[in-house]
């Protein structure tokens, strides 16, 4: 499909008793039936003179403290402390205790203008200098300092409690949603969201799936056309919105989802069981994890350990690199919370999306092919040393295990071993340390036979894996409906995979999104893979697919899928054997 573009003139709503059905991008799973809720931008629109600076100046003042007070409420009463969303708004509060950000609005207030003007005008520098770096994550900066605006100025045009209630089961329909909308909103009561713009990537993405929230992305400006009130049907696992559905689809989609919740349920009851196939393989289901906050959560959703911890979490929002101890500290809180459960470390894989500015890294034309993963860690050998040292003092030795990201050739992987036995021998560390890698780079998949002779295991990251090698950028939202990690492309490399670590008895895991997705599972499973690194959340109803298989539906499973041309073929092979994945 093409890149979704704006259209020239405003199109009319749609009528009701004339069923229309969009197309958009997944961004949270589920299925969601309810009203259509407008959420339209309000502009705040301030006089440029002030009243002068004794006035303005204590009134911007108080406007800022108020927005301040009222998100650090928010985050109080939040009972997800580790959501990402939590992470979003504590990124928003330090905007807004910024002392630069607050002196530059000063600065113009103190030249007349009113604290609304001037706020406007400080933070758009702001954000159009963002916006001018052609750089997606700093641009994505730039919707969180506007989010940031809006919540001062609603606070100085006397809008802060006006969020208009919400009916039940409300479907949010918005060009795009700013953390800020959602604040003062009943969340239980947003049944689904749909946005005319965004990504999978996009905040509002990230909110939603946080919130276990069905939502659609990029649909573009036709879901501004959908009337307040209007019924509509989101099924995000099919990535269509329908719009004054017939009387029948309303009642099957009803009953659906109902199915849909209770099932969930079921799932998350059985979420401590281990999984076994039908047939009595046993399949170890881990969670990724970022930091020691998100343990908790993993265990509640019954995870047997963690199969992927992103340590670049611990690097990121710094001035600079953590020292030996602090990592010390962190991974072995995570350790001791994981209490003996298996915990596989990844080394810090900085560049690309994962830039830190303290590290200096020169700018780079394509970064996703770039100097990243373990590639950075080779040439700043002091920052993988440190880390090695820090993951070598975890106890119990042998709770940890070592992943290296982005390999890509084999004398990487040695001269990564041969560092890890300097640091070793450095610290008297006498006991044995798995040093796994991760497939992501096509060369990885490629090669893995002689890999595999000198890795203790592997684990693929479905995420870099497709993006290489279908060349299709994982940020660009204009490519994410074709971004498919079930693309028989990517299977055949996870097959080939498989392959060379058998010769050489090394088990094989998936911790790229693809072990999220439950209709994936029989796939993986028949290709060989024995490990699944999921999202928290998804571990239940990953385990509960494991338990409904068979080897031989998996193996057959993944014959066909391998034989098949296209990933919608993939999945609609798959969707026909399992339906109620
Ligand atoms: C992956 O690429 O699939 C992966 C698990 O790593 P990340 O998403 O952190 O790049
Ligand atoms: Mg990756």
């Amino acid at each position: 499909p093409p890149p979704v573009a704006p259209p020239a003139v405003a199109q009319p709503a749609f009528e009701p008793g004339t069923e229309v059905v969009l197309a958009g991008v997944a961004a949270a799973p589920g299925l969601a039936i309810g009203q259509a809720v407008r959420l339209v931008q309000r502009a705040f629109e301030f006089p440029e003179a002030g009243d002068g600076a004794a006035v303005e100046q204590p009134k911007l003042l108080g406007a800022v403290r108020a927005a301040q007070d009222a998100l650090r409420a928010t985050l109080q009463a939040d009972p997800a402390k580790d959501s990402a969303a939590h992470a979003i708004l504590t990124a928003h509060l330090a905007f807004l205790e910024d002392p630069d950000l607050f002196a530059r609005a000063a600065v113009l207030v103190g030249e007349g203008k009113s604290a609304g003007f001037a706020w406007h005008a400080a933070m758009q520098e702001q954000i159009v200098l963002l916006r001018g770096l052609g750089d997606e994550r700093l641009a994505a900066r730039a919707n969180d300092l506007l989010d940031v605006e809006r919540r001062v100025n609603a606070v100085l045009a006397g809008e802060q409690d006006e969020a208009a209630p919400l009916p039940q089961d409300a479907v949010l329909f918005a060009e795009d949603l700013l953390p800020s909308q959602l604040a003062g909103v009943d969340i239980g009561r947003i049944a689904g969201i749909c946005t005319a713009g965004g990504g999978p990537t996009s905040h509002v993405a990230i909110l939603a799936a946080s919130m276990g929230i069905p939502a659609l992305v990029a649909i573009g400006a036709d879901a501004l056309r959908v009337p307040d009130g209007a019924p509509v049907i989101v099924n995000a696992d099919e990535a269509t919105v329908h719009v004054f559905p017939a009387l029948a689809l309303a009642r099957q989609a009803r009953e659906a989802a109902q199915v849909r919740r209770d099932r969930a349920d079921d799932n998350r009851a059985a979420a401590q069981e281990e999984a076994r196939t039908a047939d009595g393989v046993r399949i170890e289901v881990v969670a990724n994890l970022g930091k020691a906050d998100d343990v908790q959560a993993a265990l509640e959703n019954g995870a047997e350990g963690c199969g992927l911890l992103r340590s670049e979490f611990l690097f990121l929002n710094r001035a600079a690199a953590p020292t030996e101890d602090e990592q010390a500290a962190q991974y072995q809180a995570i350790a001791s919370g994981l209490a003996g459960r298996p915990l596989i470390i990844r080394t810090l894989d900085a560049g690309a999306d994962k830039a830190l500015p303290y590290l200096d890294v020169p700018k780079e034309e394509n970064p996703q092919l770039g100097v990243r993963g373990l590639r950075l860690g080779l040439a700043r050998p002091e920052l993988l040393r440190t880390q090695l040292r820090a993951i070598l003092r975890v106890q119990p030795v042998g709770q940890c295990r070592i992943m290296l990201p982005m390999v890509t050739e084999l004398a990487e992987l040695q001269q990564a071993r041969a560092m890890l036995e300097e640091e070793k021998a450095s610290l008297g560390f006498a006991g044995t340390v798995a040093l796994g890698i991760m497939i992501e780079v096509p060369a990885a998949a490629l090669l893995s036979e002689p890999l595999a002779a000198e890795a203790d295991f592997f684990s693929i990251g479905t995420n870099d894996l497709t993006q290489y090698v279908l060349a299709m950028d994982r940020l660009n939202p204009a490519l994410a409906r074709q971004m498919d990690a079930l693309h028989p492309a990517v299977l055949r490399l996870i097959a080939k995979t498989v392959e060379g670590a058998r010769w050489h008895g090394r088990w094989v895991g998936v911790c790229g999104g693809l072990a999220s997705v439950p209709l994936a599972v029989p796939v993986l499973i028949g290709l060989g893979v024995t490990e699944l690194s999921a999202a928290a959340a998804a571990v239940p109803h990953v385990k509960a697919m494991v338990r409904t298989l068979t080897m031989k539906d998996c193996v057959a499973a993944a014959r066909e899928a391998l034989r098949q041309t296209s990933a919608q073929a993939v999945r609609a092979g798959l969707a026909q054997r399992w339906p109620n994945a």
